[in-house]
């Protein structure tokens, strides 16, 4: 990959005002026009150089949009209130009633639920596939599906879509390729890889501090400018918009991702490889056991590593809780949802993010119940950390 996201994010510059060294802050939600003729043509979507209302567009969101933009390498982005802001617009301007969609089995929850539940009321189906059997996404595609959407790294179980393979089935259908890359940011470029449209949950490792909530979706101008029409776009009329204060305060905190990344990546392949050399099912792409791992090392970004997010299996749902708790307790991080942030977060996925997926179908895709789900934090002595887990392990029994 010659695509340089990290140089390519600092190179951004933009001064305040005042030449401040951070961009200022619009704290506005409407703009003046000179003339009464401008505002009309902005209206009919001539916005070149024009602010005309901050659930359209705003100054700060679009230096995030443009810093995120650089991050994928993609022509364009907008910025959300939220993950699911982005993806359930994106779902939402590409599908209409009665369209369907293939999708990833193992996605977000949120996601799933959105798919499974909410769209039928659209009449919109989906079909819920194993990503990593080509075959099978093929065999799911018919005249009506509108798009293919997987996570380049899914959640929970951490399988790796192959992107490159996926996008010319899309092309080949005349269908876009939708990746959610949030477990992934700047390890995996997808749209580098041939995806259409990447989405983010910037809550995670973009954001890193667990301080907010955001999102973005990444795609070309035309697309983007479509989600931001007056009259049909779905980020204009759902009105899931970033607030300027939290899209500048996310645009700072990219300036450092580079290097985080890279310390959740070490600290997440150390814990990784102790723990499987201690005889526990873990699972993480940067594991030659991964059943993922060669293709997750086709299609990175080397120097990123494999990223921050391990699951180990405990063998049952008491012992899930019992370490999480004991782990807490001796401040080694929380037991909380979510994932990215300076300090290690833990859940039990089958009975918290991942909960909107049936029992069944948990079992059928391995998500099995001793599962605890860590998001590795950026801890300065891993070896430490190591061992005071380990040591939580042994008095609970789960190791001797
Ligand atoms: C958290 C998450 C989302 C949802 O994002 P929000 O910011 O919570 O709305 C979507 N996809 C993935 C992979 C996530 O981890």
């Amino acid at each position: 990959m010659d695509y340089k996201s990290s140089d390519n994010i600092l190179d951004l510059q933009y001064f305040g005002e005042f030449g401040g060294v951070n961009p200022s802050i619009s704290d506005s939600s409407t703009y003046t026009f000179i003339s009464a003729k401008t505002m009309s043509d902005t209206f009919e979507g001539n916005t070149e150089g024009c602010y005309l209302y901050s659930r359209h567009s705003s100054p700060s969101n679009l230096y995030l949009a443009e810093a995120l933009a650089t991050l994928e390498g993609t022509e364009n982005a907008n910025v959300y209130a939220s993950g699911m802001g982005a993806i359930t617009s994106v779902i939402l301007q590409l599908c209409n009633a009665g369209d369907h969609l293939v999708s990833s089995r193992t996605i977000y929850g949120g996601t799933y639920a959105f798919l499974k539940n909410f769209v039928k009321k659209f009449n919109v189906d989906t079909s819920f596939v194993d990503i990593t059997a080509i075959e099978a996404v093929k065999n799911a595609i018919t005249p009506k599906t509108k798009m293919i959407y997987c996570e380049a790294v899914s959640n929970p179980l951490l399988e790796i879509a192959d992107i490159k393979a996926l996008a010319a089935l899309a092309k080949k259908h005349n269908i876009p390729l939708v990746v959610d890359n949030t477990f992934s940011p700047l390890s995996i470029l997808p749209a580098k890889l041939g995806a259409n449209i990447v989405i983010h949950s910037l809550t995670k490792f973009i954001n890193g501090t667990s301080d907010t909530v955001a999102g973005v979706v990444c795609g070309t101008t035309d697309f983007c400018a479509s989600l931001k029409d007056v009259n049909n776009g779905a980020a204009m009329l759902l009105g899931s918009t970033l607030d300027s204060y939290r899209a500048a305060s996310i645009l700072k905190n990219m300036r450092t991702l580079h290097i985080r990344i890279k310390k959740h990546s070490e600290n997440a392949l150390y814990l990784s490889q102790n723990f499987e050399k201690d005889g526990l099912r873990v699972v993480y792409p940067g594991l030659a056991s991964h059943p993922s791992h060669s293709k997750m090392k086709q299609q990175m970004v080397a120097e990123y590593g494999f990223g921050g997010i391990m699951t180990l299996d405990v063998g049952s749902l008491d012992k899930a809780n019992a370490l999480m708790e004991l782990m807490q307790e001796r401040n080694l991080g929380y037991l909380a949802v979510s994932l990215g942030f300076y300090k290690t977060l833990f859940s039990a996925p089958g009975t918290s993010t991942s909960s909107e997926i049936p029992m069944e179908e948990q079992e059928q895709m391995g998500l099995s119940n001793g599962l605890i789900r860590l998001s590795i934090g950026l801890d300065n002595d891993i070896e430490r950390t190591y061992n005071m887990i380990k040591k939580c392990m042994i008095d609970l029994g789960i190791l001797s």
